[in-house]
C-alpha cells in the first residue's frame, strides 16, 4: 500500500515559513506583499480559486486585491487595469485567473503583466527562462509538485518520469523542471501509447483533465504517482486523473485528490509573491521604521 503524500499538511509547512518571513520582510524593509488577482466572468471554479488565493494572502500576512470584470469587459478594460497594477508599488504580484471568456486573448493579458509581478509564472519571459534553465518565477503548480518530491525524500535524477499532458501550465513546465533536476523525460498526450509508457515511469505525474484516466494497473510498482488532475465524477465526487484505489496498492507513495497537488498550487503562489516583494525591496529605500 502506498504512503499517502499529505499536499494539505506540506503546504501550511511552506505557507508558515512564508508567513514569517514575510514579517521578516516587513520589520526589516518595510515593505508588505501585495497580491492582485484580476477575475472575469461567472465561472463558479475561478471564484473558489480566487477566495482561496486571497484568504491565503491575507493569512500570510499579504496585502490583497481583487478586481472582478462583468463578461462583457472589453479587452482594452483588461489591460487599462494591468497596466495600473504594473505601475503601482504597492502590488508585487499580479494573477489573472484562468480561463478568461473566449472573446478576450489571454496572451495578449497574460503577456501585459510585468514578467517580475508574473507570480504564476506564465509570461514568456518567465516560460523562456525556465526553457533556458535562467533565474525567473517559476509557476506555481510545477514547483509545488517538485517541493512534494523533496518533501518525500524522491530525487528525479536517474528515475524514468514520465508526464501525462502537455499544457503550458503544468505538464511543459513540470516535464522541464524534472528534466532540470536530472530525469529521464517522457511527455505523453493524446497521440501517446499511454498504457506503455505509463508503464515504464518510476515518477508519474498526470495532468489531463480526465477522470481516472490512467488505470491503477499501468503502474510499476513502486513508482511514485503525483496526480495533478481535479475533475467531478458522474456522482458529482472530485476525482483525480488517476484511478487512485488501485494505483494505491502499486505505487510507493501517491498524492490523493483532493489534498494533494492543490494545497501545494497555492502555497507556492504566496511564495512567489513573496519573493516578488523581497525583490522589489532591494531595489527601495528602507521604508521600515
Ligand atoms: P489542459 O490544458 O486541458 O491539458 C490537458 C493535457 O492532457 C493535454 O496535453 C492533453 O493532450 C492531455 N490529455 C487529455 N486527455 C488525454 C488522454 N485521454 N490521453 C492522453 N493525454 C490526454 O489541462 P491542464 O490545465 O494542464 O490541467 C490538467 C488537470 O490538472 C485538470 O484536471 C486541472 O483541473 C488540473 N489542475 C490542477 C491544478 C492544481 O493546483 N491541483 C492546477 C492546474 C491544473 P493533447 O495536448 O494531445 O490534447
Amino acid at each position: 500500500m502506498a504512503q499517502l503524500i499529505d499536499g494539505k499538511a506540506i503546504a501550511a509547512t511552506v505557507r508558515a515559513q512564508v508567513a514569517q518571513e514575510a514579517r521578516v520582510l516587513r520589520a526589516g524593509r518595510g515593505v508588505v506583499p501585495g497580491l492582485a488577482v484580476v477575475r472575469v466572468g461567472e465561472d463558479p471554479a475561478s471564484r473558489i480559486y480566487v477566495t482561496s488565493k486571497r484568504k491565503a494572502a491575507e493569512e500570510a500576512g499579504f496585502n490583497a486585491w481583487e478586481y472582478h470584470f462583468e463578461d462583457t469587459v472589453s479587452q482594452a478594460q483588461i489591460l487599462d487595469q494591468i497596466r495600473k497594477l504594473n505601475e503601482n508599488a504597492a502590488v508585487h504580484g499580479v494573477l489573472v485567473q484562468l480561463p478568461l471568456p473566449r472573446h478576450v486573448n489571454a496572451e495578449e493579458v497574460i503577456s501585459a503583466v510585468l514578467p517580475e509581478k508574473d507570480v504564476d509564472g506564465f509570461h514568456p519571459v518567465n516560460a523562456g527562462n525556465l526553457f533556458l534553465g535562467r533565474d525567473g518565477v517559476k509557476p506555481c503548480t510545477p514547483l509545488g509538485i517538485m517541493h512534494l518530491l523533496e518533501a518525500i525524500g524522491c530525487d528525479p535524477a536517474g528515475k524514468r518520469a514520465v508526464v501525462v499532458g502537455r499544457s503550458n501550465i503544468v505538464g511543459k513546465p513540470i516535464a522541464i523542471l524534472l528534466l532540470s533536476a536530472n530525469a529521464t523525460v517522457a511527455i505523453c498526450h493524446r497521440k501517446s501509447q499511454l498504457e506503455r509508457e505509463v508503464g515504464l515511469a518510476d515518477l508519474l505525474v498526470v495532468a489531463a483533465g480526465a477522470p481516472e484516466l490512467v488505470k491503477g494497473r499501468w503502474i510499476k510498482p513502486g513508482a511514485v504517482v503525483i496526480d495533478v488532475g481535479m475533475n467531478r465524477n458522474a456522482e458529482g465526487k472530485l476525482v483525480g486523473d488517476v484511478e487512485f484505489s488501485v494505483a494505491s496498492q502499486r505505487a510507493s507513495f501517491i498524492t490523493p485528490v483532493p489534498g494533494g497537488v492543490g494545497p501545494m498550487t497555492v502555497a507556492m503562489l504566496m511564495r512567489n509573491t513573496l519573493r516578488a516583494a523581497e525583490r522589489a525591496a532591494s531595489f527601495q529605500p528602507n521604508r521600515a521604521g
